[in-house]
């Protein structure tokens, strides 16, 4: 069965998209450790990042570099975390995280956004990335 990331990439499931290329996709966390918090997805399906083959670890690697860059622009932040876990989500991917303090990037403190919130931080990422 196609895993949640699969159907959203579809655009099966709505998300709050960021970037995509021919192999990769980006939109928002939708339960966000802070705000601005985005996920960078290979599209095809593998489930641990340690799984896949250096090219294509590589090759996302580039991308979620490319939309790091983008968000450390769009949103104010010490700087931006990138944290590999998978434990919820089998489809590998890269959390990017706008980091103020160590709370940002324990998965215990959530940030609670409006779908207008959600929709105004993806265009400013959206934007820095052009
Ligand atoms: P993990 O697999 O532990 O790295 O966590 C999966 C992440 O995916 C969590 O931060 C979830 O909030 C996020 N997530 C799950 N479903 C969705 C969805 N439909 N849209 C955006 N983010 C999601």
């Amino acid at each position: 069965m196609a895993s949640i990331f699969t159907k959203i990439i579809n655009g099966d499931i709505p998300c709050y998209k960021i970037a995509e290329d021919d192999d990769h996709f980006a939109f928002l966390d939708i339960n966000p450790n802070a705000k601005g918090h985005t996920l960078c997805v290979p599209k095809k399906e593998v489930d641990k990042i340690l799984d896949m083959d250096e090219a294509s670890y590589m090759k996302l690697m580039a991308f979620s570099r490319k939309v790091g860059l983008a968000l450390e622009k769009a949103v104010p932040c010490k700087r931006v975390g990138m944290t590999v876990i998978g434990l919820e989500v089998p489809h590998v991917h890269v959390h990017l995280i706008p980091l103020q303090s160590m709370a940002n990037a324990t998965f215990q403190h959530k940030e609670n956004l409006t779908p207008e919130a959600f929709e105004k931080v993806a265009e400013e990422i959206r934007a820095a990335l052009t």
